[in-house]
């Protein structure tokens, strides 16, 4: 229990489970970088188009 401290994204709620995975992520948010793309089957977040599709291969 809590042995890992959840870092969580202030922009996207991403969560990551070193403070220099969210740090990493959170430079996307500092370069404008504000779009999200929701995945509609499990809710996951990604921050570009092509992810999401690249995702979207798991469901099917
Ligand atoms: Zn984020
Ligand atoms: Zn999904």
């Amino acid at each position: 229990m809590g042995f890992f401290k959840k870092f969580e994204c202030g922009y996207c709620g991403m969560k990551f489970k070193s403070e220099n995975d969210l740090t990493e992520h959170g430079r996307m948010h500092l370069y404008g970088h504000h779009e999200h793309f929701t995945c509609v089957t499990c809710g996951a977040l990604f921050h570009s188009k092509s992810e999401l599709a690249q995702h979207g291969k798991n469901h099917k």
